[in-house]
């Protein structure tokens, strides 16, 4: 991979990076405990805790990728950074600008 692709995917996972990071601080602040004192109904009080719920997850999933972004962020200068895991071709551009974070081809991946 030349220097250029290279500049351009660690460009993709540093914006990637910097979006994720403001989704999950907003979605901590969903994913807090719904307060038992505070003085919202009791249907409110169950949107209010599946929401919460929801949040959590979706907090969750953003911090695996998140994990996977800074890795791929660390990995983007190595010489098998692009080369997919398991069958060693290179992973296709698109698809990396895409999914910096993808460590196989499309076809592996399936
Ligand atoms: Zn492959």
């Amino acid at each position: 991979m030349d220097d250029a692709k290279r500049r351009q995917i660690r460009r993709r996972i540093e914006e990637a990076i910097a979006e994720l990071q403001a989704q999950i601080n907003g979605l901590e602040d969903n994913a807090k405990p719904v307060s038992l004192d505070e003085p919202i109904g009791r249907l409110s009080r169950m949107d209010a805790i599946a929401n919460q719920a929801l949040s959590g997850r979706v907090l969750a999933e953003a911090k695996t990728r998140l994990s996977r972004l800074q890795r791929a962020l660390v990995a983007v200068d190595s010489p098998d950074f692009g080369l997919c895991d398991e069958c060693g071709e290179e992973i296709p551009l698109p698809r990396l600008l895409a999914m910096p974070e993808a460590r196989r081809c499309v076809d592996c991946a399936e």
